[in-house]
């Protein structure tokens, strides 16, 4: 997700499916829905990690895999399956993650098609002291995303300028 911290306006989000919209964090969430109608031809897709991740369809694999949200889906489902865990858990499960974590397994089966190699929780988990991943990206990643920041950044410009913002100063 586009996020990016303004001091006068708090963390903002770039909406995927129009670029001009600079969303307050807080609000995000309905927004993405109400872009979503009114882009229905947007090739965007829905993480099903987190319900506010709306990600372009053929970045959406990447996005999972690196989703900040899985770990906290997958801790859930090994101790799901598992019936032991020393991990800490709210008692009650979040309806959001028991959605996720049926997706999530829906979605396992067309991993499966694909020449990744099968996932196994166990395994993760054993390996994965289940921490947030850091991202290792390769080269090309890097330079991809420093693309995207600039053209955040511009399209954030272009916004603010389009709202009638009357300071500018650190962001020219
Ligand atoms: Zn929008
Ligand atoms: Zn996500």
């Amino acid at each position: 997700m586009n996020e990016l911290h303004i001091e006068q306006y708090g963390t903002v989000i770039i909406c995927p499916y129009n670029k001009a919209h600079v969303i307050p964090a807080a609000r995000i969430q309905r927004h993405l829905f109400k872009c979503r109608r009114q882009y229905p031809k947007a090739n965007i897709d829905i993480c099903c990690f987190n319900r506010a991740h709306h990600v372009p369809k053929e970045d959406l694999l990447e996005h999972q895999k690196n989703c900040p949200d899985r770990a906290l889906i997958e801790v859930y489902q090994y101790t799901m399956d598992d019936g032991t865990s020393n991990l800490e858990l709210p008692e009650e499960p979040n309806p959001q993650h028991e959605f996720a974590v049926q997706k999530y397994k829906e979605q396992e089966e067309n991993w499966d098609d694909m020449d990744a190699p099968r996932y196994d929780p166990e395994e993760y988990c054993r390996n994965n002291p289940v921490v947030r991943k850091t991202m290792h990206m390769t080269k090309s990643e890097k330079r991809k995303f420093r693309e995207e920041e600039r053209i955040r950044i511009a399209a954030l410009n272009k916004a603010l300028e389009t709202y009638g913002s009357t300071s500018q100063g650190s962001y020219n």
